[in-house]
């Protein structure tokens, strides 16, 4: 029978992706719709190692099954490295897309061209039922902030975040091809082995 792997994350959109990543692995991928009750992980560690890490670990436990914990974000070297961890509640609010994407606009406003240069990172941490580390990948995809949203698509940062090669934003390319370049596809693609090995 084929193994549960419970997906540690609340973010929809994330977890869409992540199941169209991994979905032809055999595991059955299960979110926390599927437990609830399952206690909040506070995201309080400095890098996304950290936070991956914990969410896998203490979902894990809480539920004794094997879990994916992910932690993302966008790093802007010309604003030091922000949002970074702080991505999803950059503006203050948890999750609150709009406002973190007018708060990195103002933010870059005042800066020259070429501090306008950003990257997702991606980290995803594989725990066993006893809270186990087994894998921890990292996936990166660099970009451009542009001055003004473009598209729908995605969620976050996607409007403002261009890949120069199709002069599109992650917000305008279709999700295939966010598919096929993500921070997130790539580092996924590096646990793949792995799960597959687990699953037998
Ligand atoms: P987490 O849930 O703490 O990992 O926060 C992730 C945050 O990073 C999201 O709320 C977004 O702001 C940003 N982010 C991560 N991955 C993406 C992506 O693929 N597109 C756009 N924004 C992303």
């Amino acid at each position: 029978m084929s193994k549960i792997l419970v997906l540690g994350t609340r973010n929809a959109k994330k977890r869409q992706e992540i199941c169209e990543i991994l979905g032809d692995l055999g595991w059955q991928l299960q979110d926390l719709s599927q437990w609830p009750g399952t206690p909040e992980v506070d995201e309080d560690g400095g890098t996304f190692e950290e936070n991956a890490r914990k969410k896998a670990v203490e979902v894990a436990l809480a539920l004794k099954q094997w879990t994916l914990g992910e932690d993302s974000g966008l790093v802007v070297p010309g604003l030091g490295g922000r949002p970074g961890v702080l991505s999803a509640r950059y503006a203050g609010k948890q999750g609150d897309d709009e406002a973190n994407n007018n708060r990195l606009l103002a933010e870059l406003a005042p800066l020259p061209g070429d501090h306008r240069a950003a990257y997702y990172v991606c980290t995803a941490a594989l725990a066993d039922p006893d809270g186990k580390v087994h894998a921890v990948v990292e996936g990166r995809c660099h970009g451009v902030i542009i001055k003004e949203r473009r598209g729908a698509g995605g969620f976050g940062y996607d409007p403002l975040f261009l890949i120069p090669e199709y002069h599109k934003t992650f917000g305008e390319l279709s999700p295939r091809v966010k598919q096929a370049l993500s921070h997130r596809a790539r580092a996924l693609a590096k646990l793949r082995p792995k799960l597959r090995d687990l699953q037998g």
